[in-house]
């Protein structure tokens, strides 16, 4: 009887390490697996800082100057910038949040004017920038965080821009894509040709005169 309880004991045991086995493949299988959030969190942070999103830069960056030496670059030839996370970095603020999100603080840290250039971005627009083509930052910042913004800019390298194009009181209630789009067109009334334009949100890209479209990563929020 001992015996008896003993091999079934076992035989439960394996059973059960089956089922673990079996159930932990399937959901590593599972394109609707959930992920615990340390463990998402834990993975963004080894993207950024283990090299991985330099690398995936460096790629982007290089395809972006093939289509760009194909190119024949005229007077008007004009390359569009967003601003957060495509020109200038907001990974450390967003580390320091624990990559969540408080209002204020950001607002602080964008009023600070001391987010770092994102070094593949700055070579990127020096390379633009030696061929003549002129450069232009549109971000959807508010009008108050002009001059925060221009400065940033200029102290992180980004010298000798044509214009930074903010959100003025009016344009609040444009979504970002149709915000952007709009700020294209009337760039191309003023007689600028779009070759290039890049962002790290879709909405960035979205829309007409875009030119050649360089999508950046950004694991940190997506903009609708
Ligand atoms: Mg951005």
């Amino acid at each position: 009887m001992k015996l008896f309880f003993f091999k079934n004991t076992l035989t439960s045991t394996r059973n059960l390490t089956l089922t673990l086995i079996l159930s932990l493949t399937l959901l590593s299988c599972s394109s609707n697996e959930l992920i615990n959030l340390r463990v998402a969190k834990d993975r963004v942070k080894d993207y950024y800082e283990s090299g991985k999103y330099d690398e995936e830069l460096n790629k982007i960056y290089n395809e972006a100057k093939a289509q760009i030496e194909k190119i024949k670059i005229k007077d008007n030839s004009a390359a569009i910038f967003d601003v957060d996370d495509t020109a200038l970095s907001n990974y450390e603020i967003s580390k320091r949040l624990d990559y969540g999100y408080d209002f204020q603080i950001i607002q602080d840290w964008v009023m600070s004017a001391k987010l770092p250039a994102i070094k593949q971005t700055l070579e990127f627009y020096n390379y633009l920038k030696i061929k003549g083509v002129k450069l232009i930052f549109l971000t959807g910042r508010n009008i108050e965080e002009y001059d925060a913004t221009y400065r940033n800019l200029i102290e992180q390298g980004y010298t000798d821009f044509d214009t930074l194009i903010v959100r003025s009181e009016q344009d609040r209630k444009l979504g970002a894509a149709q915000f952007k789009s709009q700020k294209r067109k009337e760039l191309i009334q003023n007689g600028y040709e779009i070759i290039i334009c890049v962002g790290d949100q879709w909405t960035d890209l979205e829309g007409d005169y875009t030119g050649i479209k360089v999508k950046l990563p950004n694991y940190l929020y997506e903009t609708k």
